[in-house]
This record gives C-alpha cells, structure tokens and sequence, in this order.
C-alpha cells in the first residue's frame, strides 16, 4: 500500500458531463485504488436527490467507489452545499465514511482541518440563511420522502436558481471570510486547513496568533484540475489525466 493521501471536490458530476464522469471513474480505478487514503471534499454530485436515486452516473459511481474501498483505501466524504442528501446508504453501498462539516484528521503528523468551505463563506448571508433551513433532519426527512421525479424537478429548479444568484453576488462575497478562517483554525488547533467551493484553487500563506498556517483550495474539475497529494515528504499538484 502507498503511503499517500489525496484530496479531491467540487467534481459536480451530473449525467450532462460525461467526460468528466469518465476522468473521476478512471482517476479511481488507476491513481486512487491501493493508495491509503482519499478525501473527497463535497460536491462530488453536481446535484444529489437521494440514495435510491440508481440512474447514471451515481450508479457507476458507486461501484468504482465500491472497488476503491474494497482494494483497502480509505474513502472519506464530507458533504458540499450540492450533495448534502448523501446518506447512510450510500455509505453502506460503496463503503465510504461520512465525515461531519469540520474534521481533523492526522496527515503524516500534522493535525489537518478539513471541510467543504460553504460554511467559511460567512459574507454571503443569503447563502448562510438558506443552507441554516435545508441542513436540518426535519427539512432533509421531508424532502427526502417525495417522489424521485418531483425532487428531480426541485434539483433542476435549484440549479437555475443557484446559477442566477451566483452572477449578482460580487466576487468578494463567494469567498471564505479571512476572520471565519481564522476563527475556525484557532478553535480546531490546527495550522493547516484544506477546502473546496470556492473554485479558487491556491495555496495560501499566512498567520494565526505567531503560528504559520497554510490554507489549500481545491480546484473544480473543469477539465483542469489536479488532486492534492500528501505524503511523508510533503504535497504536490497532481494533475488527473
Ligand atoms: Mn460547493
């Protein structure tokens, strides 16, 4: 087994992309199988209704994830703003493990906080509001009991809507608060922090309280992305190809 943890998000991957089905379906079964870890950090589904929604791609999805696990990786997921209906059976399915909003997790020694990078975005009060409703047991119940054709309706809905709010909101506002950050490593204990969302792939510099702190932002796949490889000595950009 190779000692390498990578991390991926924001893959948005939807019946209407099937060439980036394709690189998320090869980089699992000939980069990520045999390797120790993989971290996906939300939004792997571009919108997602259920677990007993089987149409293409989440059922091609499954199995390659079904194959990763059963090589012996570790597959952990964190839920995006897109995907958040992710459950329990989708876990049982594929044997992936379901991490909460923020995690800790011990990257070769160094205690790294990891989360999908949403609930960082605090300037977006409107965003805020709206996920604070959905992200709740008695919101995901209700939803989760209509019928597949209706939440398919609701997603399609979604997507327009979220596509419209994103061009009249100003760059600033989509982008993580540098206070949010600062607070939520202070209170983690960590100096290294890795997200997504944003789509503002960088690896960021910078201090909290005398400590130097790294922050590192996950591209999405847009056809140029890369994972986030670690290991014993240290990180690099890993193009998927
Ligand atoms: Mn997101």
């Amino acid at each position: 087994m190779t000692q390498e943890t990578l991390f991926v998000s924001d893959l948005h991957l939807t019946a209407t992309r099937p060439e980036a089905v394709r690189r998320f379906l090869h980089f699992l079964d000939r980069r990520v199988r045999g390797i120790e870890r993989l971290y996906i950090l939300g939004d792997l589904f571009d919108a997602y209704i259920g677990d007993d929604d089987d149409s293409w791609p989440s059922r091609d999805i499954k199995a390659a994830l079904r194959r990763t696990a059963d090589s012996g990786t570790q597959v952990h997921f964190q839920h995006g703003n897109r995907d958040f209906l992710l459950g329990e059976r989708f876990c049982e399915d594929t044997g992936v493990t379901l991490l909460g909003d923020y995690a800790v997790v011990d990257l070769y020694g160094t205690p790294t906080l990891l989360s999908h990078g949403d609930l960082l975005c605090t300037d977006d009060l409107q965003y805020q509001a709206a996920r604070a409703r959905v992200r709740v047991e008695d919101w995901k119940r209700n939803a989760l009991s209509k019928p597949l054709w209706m939440r398919r309706l609701y997603a399609r809905g979604y997507r327009l809507k979220s596509g419209l709010d994103k061009r009249s909101k100003t760059y600033d506002i989509m982008d993580v608060n540098p206070d949010a950050v600062t607070e939520v490593m202070r209170r983690h204990g960590v100096s290294r922090l890795i997200h997504g969302h944003t789509h503002r792939p960088d690896v960021h510099d910078f201090e909290v309280d005398g400590r130097n702190c790294q922050r590192f932002v996950l591209p999405q796949w847009d056809g140029r992305e890369w994972a986030l490889c670690w290991g014993r000595e240290g990180f690099r950009r890993e193009k998927i190809g």
